[in-house]
């Protein structure tokens, strides 16, 4: 799919065509940069991710690409624009936010030292659930890749999945924690060799999991696991510990149970996105309103005082 679609236009695919104008972050295999298409005067984000997979797994991400591309219709899901497939390299162009939730985690607790309240958890709760529910139900895939960095979100308020489906094919999450130590977010069933569900199709149930590491980790501002042993004892500590929970008497009863219920071992007692749609902690903030693009362009403000601060002395 050589071409980028945009409101029902169909365009074809020139690198003279993108305008870079910043650079909006760097994972782990490639570079995320806010470009200006020229052709269509949209702003966008172009991934470039490279290219390591065989032709098996090319072939699967194909798939999966058209999949994403087909995610117009759900507003809590980053929508995606089209893919390239060049000489060792995927461009991939999405919609734009403003930052991720990793970065406001940083922001939020290391540099201002507060805390996200309740409620903007709440909030952020319905818009993942929903949008990993949409991903399950009606595109049929699984997100495959969920974690705080893949939940973005605007000053408009609106909180987005991206990276779904497609990362899973790139590269194979266990063996990125091996081999770079990343933190684990995924579900223990992905991990032990004994459990019965790895032969299967990866399925929503581990994105419930890695769904539950995030949110303790949005609402304490840590990763729940320990981080100084060896990659492989990092593993083993999701496999044999206990699952996480949030810390006792911090917060509300529902939260700490809606937590709870994703982080489930048992695969088969883990919360569906239904059940957890119908949880008490979702249901009250769904009729609470919550001034998230408040909250987002006060976070974000904040870092761009600190960063004047820092280049001022
Ligand atoms: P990893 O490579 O370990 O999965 P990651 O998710 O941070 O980590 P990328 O997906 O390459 O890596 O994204 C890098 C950063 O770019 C993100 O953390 C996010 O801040 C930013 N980013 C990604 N996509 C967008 C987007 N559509 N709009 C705005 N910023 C984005
Ligand atoms: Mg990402």
């Amino acid at each position: 799919m050589d071409c980028i679609a945009l409101d029902g236009q169909l365009y074809g695919w020139e690198d003279t065509d993108m305008r870079i104008l910043c650079n909006l972050g760097h994972g782990t295999h490639g570079a995320v940069e806010k470009v200006h298409h020229r052709p269509s005067n949209a702003v966008m984000a172009l991934k470039r991710i490279p290219l390591t997979v065989n032709k098996t797994e090319q072939k699967k991400l194909v798939i999966d690409l058209d999949t994403a591309m087909k995610s117009g219709k759900c507003s809590h899901i980053v929508q995606y624009y089209g893919a390239v497939i060049g000489e060792g390299v995927v461009w991939l162009c999405m919609e734009v936010m403003d930052t991720s939730l990793a970065h406001l985690c940083d922001i939020v607790y290391k540099e201002t030292k507060s805390s996200i309240p309740e409620n903007v958890l709440g909030k952020i709760a319905i818009s993942v659930v929903k949008g990993l529910h949409y991903l399950n139900s009606t595109m049929k895939i699984p997100h495959r890749d969920v974690k705080p960095s893949n939940i973005l979100v605007n000053r408009k308020g609106e909180v987005k999945i991206c990276d779904f489906g497609v990362s899973g094919h790139l590269v194979d999450s266990v063996q990125k924690t091996r081999e770079s130590g990343c933190k684990p977010y995924m579900a223990p069933e992905r991990i032990n060799p004994e459990s019965d569900v790895l032969n299967n199709e990866y399925s929503i149930c581990s994105d419930i999991w890695s769904f539950g590491i995030t949110m303790v980790e949005l609402a304490t501002g840590t990763f729940p696991y320990e981080k100084w042993v060896s990659p492989i004892q990092q593993l083993q500590q999701v496999v044999d510990g206990d699952p996480p929970r949030l810390p006792p008497d911090k917060f509300s009863k529902d939260i700490e149970d809606f937590v709870a219920k994703m982080l489930t071992k048992k695969v088969e007692q883990r919360a569906t996105c239904v059940d957890l749609l119908e949880h008490p902690f979702v249901k009250k903030y769904e009729e609470e309103d919550v001034d998230m693009a408040g909250y987002f362009s006060t976070v974000m403000e904040k870092q761009c005082d600190l960063n004047e601060n820092v280049q001022g002395h």
